[in-house]
């Protein structure tokens, strides 16, 4: 078969051993690494990803030693008792042909225990312990710790190791002025500041021999004050070919750098730039990584000769068989990751297991299991949000006959009003995936179709399931009726909005209509990467020599005035994604938006919006109010309790509950129906 991504699917040579294709699943937390008893899991997890064709896998990070504990009772790996668990999982990758290495994390002034140890005494502000600045003893037994962490990794069948180098990590914190601020020989010049992961690597080279992966993941890009330039880093690199290692990944931005550098917003392949430059430089393979999804994007860095293979996490927790499908041409098949961090990076931030909002199977593959039915049912789904369009492809693809009803002319439902969102063009992609689904599992879609119940019992389905939405809570105020009130979905859609316009409610939705008022009318396409840069303070340099990559931000000049409101007097967007949040709050910051909390809406008239604040009242000069305060379900299909009815009636998503809708509830409410029938 003829491939357009033959630079994708090609071998990489190692010497001692080959990996089968170009694309690496990088390392990720899912949260089941730390425990032996959740290992099994793992193994399904990481069996799965092998099987769907990925070359080569990163395990989620494990400390060398207590010190580097991310968490209390992390993962650790130093004495033989520690290996037994970790064989499921390297034979479960094996089995599929796939090569997997373990990624050594300790993570310095980034864990949240109290032995925290790090290059100098300087708290990190993310974590709130301050660590102890680790002596010399320590150092060089930290070193002994990774050699014999690695040794321990080759007898548990690794077929190497990952040294974590980067997004402020340990390593990280040696290597760059930032926290390194020792006058010993482990700090000071960049030839002491890399002493510590050079020695690190020579020591576990001398343990496990030649015939051994070792792939560092270096910071290409610190993105914090004090960070080292590129000619730095491209001495660090050399240092660590000379001191052996066999593969060079790359890192970007330490967690507190105040850039985004994986949200949806930033463009894709961002990045690969600053990895191209250090290549040039080496001649060890190099990784490029970062917001790379598609298979169009990884097969331009590797056509172009930016890197030798492509590094990605989060696609393969949207989908396992991205390689596959790439292989034979089934791309339009592939789950994108929307780089939305809900349900994956969030989740492990409040230390729940980390999973995917587009695939509620990734890190459940024990659990979430969908089985060929031996006794197909005549399926009906009511409403084509992703709701119902997960319900209706799984279901689907365990043999049922399902009908899929949507009342308006397309699919999509609330993703339709995302997707317009500067910053969310991802969400197209979902819409596309689940588009395919539908006609690749032989669901029957009736599109401009609202029915009813008794139309729905008279084509004698067994089992209908009301995935019918939400619609936007409208405004209870005096002069309500006013035409300059449009709701979130109509001003989305395209309503005429003025130039001075108040927000009322600052969840998710009122964050991004600000954000969608912002800028001039949206054009489809994401924002162009050297705009991107420059509104963030990115130096576009690939050969940077500014401190960290860091320059000065150029924000252009928002069209229009706007106050966002709640009635909470907690600031506003608090509830926002931990990993997301920041940056929408910061872009909100960065264009003037005035934010006011502890809002009472009192009256709409010709002069503006009246509300009260601190017991005063006060005239918002606004001529266009945009409600966004929530949602109400529609969910008038659903028969009363106790109702007889023909068929058996089930509730998922928005309709069964719009307060916190969202959508990794949806689509995983479906997806758990359709399991279950
Ligand atoms: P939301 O998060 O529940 O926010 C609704 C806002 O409306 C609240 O700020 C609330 O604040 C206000 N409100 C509620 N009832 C009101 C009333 N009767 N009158 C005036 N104000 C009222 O809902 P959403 O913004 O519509 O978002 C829905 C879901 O979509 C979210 O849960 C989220 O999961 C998802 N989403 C997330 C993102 C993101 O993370 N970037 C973006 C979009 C959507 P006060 O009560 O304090 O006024
Ligand atoms: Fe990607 Fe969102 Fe899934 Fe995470 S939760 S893997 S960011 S789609």
């Amino acid at each position: 078969m003829t491939t357009p991504y033959a630079n994708i699917l090609k071998p990489l040579h190692l010497g001692f051993t080959t990996i089968k294709n170009r694309m690496v699943m990088g390392s990720m937390h899912t949260g089941l690494e730390d425990r032996f008893y959740n290992y099994p899991k793992l193994a399904a997890y990481f069996g799965e990803r092998a099987k769907g064709g990925v070359g080569l896998i990163i395990t989620g990070g494990i400390s060398p030693n207590r010190q580097g504990w991310l968490l209390p009772a992390g993962g650790t790996m130093n004495t033989m008792g520690d290996i037994a668990p970790h064989r499921l999982v390297t034979h479960a990758v094996h089995k599929h042909g796939a090569k997997i290495l373990m990624q050594i994390l300790h993570s310095g002034r980034y864990g949240y225990q109290p032995f925290v140890v790090s290059a100098s005494p300087i708290k990190s502000p993310i974590s709130p312990f301050k660590p102890r600045q680790m002596s010399e003893k320590q150092i060089l037994a930290t070193i002994r710790d990774y050699a014999e962490t690695s040794h321990l990794a080759k007898l548990a069948g690794y077929d190497g190791v990952e040294i974590m180098g980067s997004e402020g990590y340990l390593l990280n914190q040696f290597l760059s002025r930032h926290v390194n601020q020792r006058q010993d020989r482990w700090g000071g010049s960049i030839d002491n500041r890399m002493r510590f992961a050079v020695e690190i690597v020579r020591a576990i080279r001398q343990k496990v021999g030649e015939k051994f992966i070792i792939c560092f993941r270096l910071s290409m890009l610190d993105l914090v004050h004090d960070g080292n330039t590129m000619q730095e880093v491209i001495a660090v690199a050399q240092a660590l070919e000379k001191a052996g290692i066999t593969l060079l990944n790359t890192g970007i931005g330490w967690h507190e750098a105040r850039i985004p550098t994986i949200v949806t917003s930033v463009p894709r392949a961002a990045f690969a730039d600053y990895t191209a430059e250090v290549k040039k430089h080496v001649t060890v393979p190099v990784i490029a990584s970062n917001r790379i999804n598609m298979p169009d994007t990884a097969e331009e860095i590797l056509a172009q000769g930016k890197a030798d293979m492509v590094q990605m996490a989060r696609p393969f927790l949207a989908d396992p068989y991205w390689v596959n499908k790439t292989a034979t041409n089934r791309v339009d098949e592939i789950n994108t990751c929307i780089a939305c961090n809900q349900a994956c990076l969030d989740h492990t931030f409040k230390n729940q297991r980390a999973t995917c909002l587009v695939n509620p199977r990734a890190a459940f593959e024990t659990e979430l299991v969908y089985v060929k039915t031996a006794k197909p049912k005549r399926v009906a789904v009511v409403g084509g949000g992703v709701a119902g369009m997960s319900a209706a492809t799984v279901a689907a693809e365990r043999g049922h006959q399902v009908t899929l009803f949507e009342a308006s002319h397309e699919v999509g439902g609330q993703f339709n009003l995302a997707k317009v969102i500067p910053g969310k063009e991802e969400f197209h992609e979902t819409i596309r995936y689940f588009k395919v689904q539908i006609e690749k599992t032989g669901v029957e879609l009736r599109l401009n179709t609202k029915v009813n119940r008794e139309q729905l019992e008279r084509e004698g389905f067994d089992e209908i399931i009301v995935a019918t939405g939400v619609v936007p809570r409208a405004l209870k105020i005096k002069g309500g009726d006013a035409p300059n009130i449009l709701s979130y979905a109509e001003v989305l859609r395209g309503a005429a909005v003025g130039h001075r316009v108040a927000v009322i409610g600052a969840g998710g939705i009122g964050f991004d209509v600000s954000e969608f008022l912002l800028k001039p009318p949206h054009q489809p396409q994401p924002q162009p990467l050297a705009e991107w840069k420059r509104e963030w303070g990115v130096d576009a340099e690939a050969h940077y020599m500014t401190e960290g990559g860091l320059q000065r931000a150029e924000v252009e000049a928002p069209v229009r005035e706007i106050y966002l409101l709640q009635r909470k007097t907690t600031p506003l967007g608090i509830g926002l994604g931990k990993t997301s949040g920041w940056v929408h709050r910061a872009q909100l910051k960065k264009h003037a938006v005035r934010m006011l909390r502890g809002v009472q809406y009192k009256a709409v008239t010709n002069e503006g919006l009246w509300v009260e604040t601190n017991g005063q009242d006060q005239l918002l000069r606004v001529d266009t109010i945009v409600v966004c305060a929530g949602q109400e379900s529609v969910k008038d299909l659903m028969p009363n309790e106790g109702q007889v009815t023909l068929a058996n009636y089930h509730i998922i998503g928005g309709a069964k509950l719009a307060a916190e809708l969202d959508a990794k509830r949806a689509i995983r409410d479906g997806a758990e129906i359709a399991a279950k029938l």
